[in-house]
């Protein structure tokens, strides 16, 4: 077995010689030809309930299946140490089959730990796709959990505030009830919950996997039972990943290893600085032993990534300091080569309960590639200028 990060170069590249071309090829195709009624109907058949062609037949519609999409999820998959991967139009598509394919099995209750990113949070809370669900403490999941409980649902590092959980422990407290991590702040670089018993890792594409700013997607790492499922869901419900993102995503895999590392190391050496700035009250980041009382940085995650948070005194100063950046942008989204900052109780948890909405004082940064001490005069001058 290779290397990780020679995985995240050469996976999903397989048989592009007899091809005869090296970079990875798109395949826009909408519909493929089908040799006879018989034959496309028994291929139709099969991907419209969660297969997928077999070698030689016909692939029918792009609903059902691509090989440029199918490229990148055996990419992810083996990122991810999973079996296999099904991509989705963005996170949320990803994250509503998974949602759907446990409802269909009569199990539509879900444990979720809060913090979660704001859209989870209110697709969960709105119960729109026949779920229910009960917000837990990590300690209280188990508690939670009832007869029809069919997910227990939870990120780490957490959206917005960096809260580490334990996932193996995650993992005991769910008592066999499968549980979905989303990996989108550690990327599968610097962690792999189905090697802690995860069932099922989800990723929104469009942050570090893409990495560039210019692609949505989602996508979910499991087993084949749950992959055959969600399959179905996606073929039937029409929330796929198409070609053109699909391509840019798999060609993100293969820089996310070193696009991980170095905006790591800028965003350690940003909150060492952040952390010892009069105007700054507290800051949040998996790197600082006060954020990670359990030690899970160097054991269940490699680093401590590049998402940091910080509060300041009021939440009027901290809604002054977007506004004054220069280098960096205000902006949602994350993971990108570039680095943006954004108010999470304003703009990405804005739809969440107020019981559960982030200090309205706090500020997250999606640490970038630039230079660190550029990044870190831009924040220090913006944060200076609400003083
Ligand atoms: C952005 C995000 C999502 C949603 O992904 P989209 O691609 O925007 O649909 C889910 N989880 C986390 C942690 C995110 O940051």
């Amino acid at each position: 077995m290779f290397g990780s990060d020679t995985t995240a170069v050469h996976a999903g590249r397989a048989g592009l010689g007899p091809l005869g071309v090296h970079a990875l090829p798109i395949d826009l195709s909408t519909t493929a030809p089908l040799p006879s009624v018989h034959d496309g109907g028994a291929a139709y058949e099969q991907m419209a309930t969660g297969g997928v062609p077999l070698p030689g037949q016909s692939t029918v519609y792009q609903r059902l299946w691509n090989p440029t999409v199918a490229r990148f999820e055996e990419g992810l998959a083996a990122m991810e140490r999973a079996p296999e991967a099904v991509a989705f139009a963005t996170g949320m598509a990803a994250l509503s089959a998974v949602l759907l394919a446990s409802v269909a099995a009569g199990k539509p209750h879900v444990v979720a730990v809060r913090p979660l990113y704001g859209g989870s949070d209110h697709l969960l809370a709105s119960a729109l796709l026949g779920t229910r669900v009960t917000f837990a403490e990590p300690g209280g999941v188990r508690a939670a959990l009832r007869p029809d409980t069919g997910l227990v649902i939870a990120e780490t590092p957490a959206n917005p505030d960096l809260r580490l959980l334990d996932i193996a422990e995650l993992v005991r407290q769910s008592d066999g009830v499968p549980v979905l991590v989303d990996n989108t702040f550690a990327s599968p670089v610097l962690q792999q919950p189905l090697t802690l018993g995860a069932s099922l890792v989800l990723h929104s594409a469009t942050k570090f996997i893409g990495g560039h700013g210019d692609a949505m997607g989602g996508v979910v790492a499991t087993d084949a039972g749950w992959a055959s499922r969600l399959r179905q869901v996606r073929a039937v419900t029409g929330g796929l990943l198409t070609p053109w993102p699909a391509y840019l995503l798999h060609r993100g895999l293969a820089t996310l290893p070193v696009r991980v590392r170095a905006a790591q190391e800028n965003a350690n050496k940003i909150a060492a600085a952040l952390s010892g700035h009069e105007l700054v009250t507290r800051v949040l980041y998996p790197g600082l032993p006060e954020c990670d009382p359990l030690g899970l940085v160097g054991s269940q995650m490699a680093g401590p990534g590049s998402l940091l948070s910080f509060e300041l005194r009021s939440a009027e100063h901290a809604e002054r300091v977007p506004a004054a950046v220069g280098l960096i942008t205000h902006a949602v989204s994350l993971g990108g080569v570039d680095s943006l900052i954004q108010h999470p109780a304003g703009l990405t948890h804005r739809p969440v309960a107020a019981e559960a909405k982030p200090n309205a004082a706090m500020l997250r940064v999606s640490v970038g590639l630039e230079d660190a001490d550029d990044i870190l005069n831009d924040l220090v001058q913006a944060i200076e200028s609400t003083r």
